[in-house]
């Protein structure tokens, strides 16, 4: 019974991931579209199987579960995301055991990451999160405010500064996917704007997304957030 049930789920998460993908071929578009698998909350067991169906990209929203999967995980190739909220005691494990840092949204915590990457990784790539409905509960830079921290995280050693990340109101997501665009536009340098989840990614791609970031669609409902 058991292994009926590992080998059903199996192919639940990989025909999941087939059917975002197809989502994603199915947008006209010109930039290439990475698909980040959300693994917040899920098992080595379910990433794994995502992994034997091809998966590379994972993003993860909380170091304590997630410092154990990329060590389980070291050596596979995979890429890990941390697209989650930063507090400033956490910045070295963060800058130490990820390839992609989506949530920064204050120089503080970049100037921590670039002084704490071992820079034998190489550069850690960063995205700078934006609020771009201004919601008071939503961390995040305002649009007005980005000039000045993209001049002063372009001068960080250990940081490649790779563009923006944002999660706009649900209600008007399509208007502020277009804000994001005109907003990179304006930085030729930057080439990553990582929007659109499980309900929003074609109109995500459709404004230039390169970087969606897929749970629910891809693992199933989760049982906490
Ligand atoms: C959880 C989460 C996602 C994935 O959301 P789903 O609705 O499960 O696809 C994407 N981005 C961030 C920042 C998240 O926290």
């Amino acid at each position: 019974m058991a292994q009926f049930l590992r080998l059903n789920q199996f192919l639940m998460i990989s025909d999941n991931l087939k059917k975002v993908k197809s989502r994603i071929d199915s947008v006209q578009s010109s930039q290439h579209v990475e698909l980040i698998a959300v693994s917040k909350t899920r098992s080595i067991n379910e990433i794994q199987e995502a992994v034997d169906a091809g998966q590379i990209h994972f993003g993860e929203n909380y170091l304590q579960e997630s410092i154990d999967k990329i060590e389980h995980f070291e050596g596979n190739g995979l890429v890990w995301h941390f697209i989650g909220p930063i507090q400033s005691n956490k910045t070295t494990s963060i800058a130490n055991h990820f390839d992609w840092v989506h949530s920064v949204d204050r120089i503080k915590i970049a100037k921590r990451l670039s002084d704490q990457r071992n820079p034998s990784l190489g550069l850690l790539n960063i995205l700078i999160q934006v609020n771009v409905d201004k919601e008071e509960t939503k961390s995040g830079v305002y649009i007005e405010e980005i000039d000045e921290i993209v001049s002063e995280l372009s001068t960080l050693p250990n940081l490649s500064l790779r563009g923006f990340m944002t999660i706009p109101k649900p209600e008007n997501s399509e208007s502020s996917f277009e804000e994001m665009k005109r907003l990179i536009s304006k930085y030729p340098e930057l080439d990553s704007l990582s929007m659109g989840m499980s309900s929003d990614l074609e109109v995500a791609i459709e404004n230039g997304a390169n970087l969606v970031r897929v749970g629910t669609d891809i693992f199933g409902p989760r049982s906490y957030n």
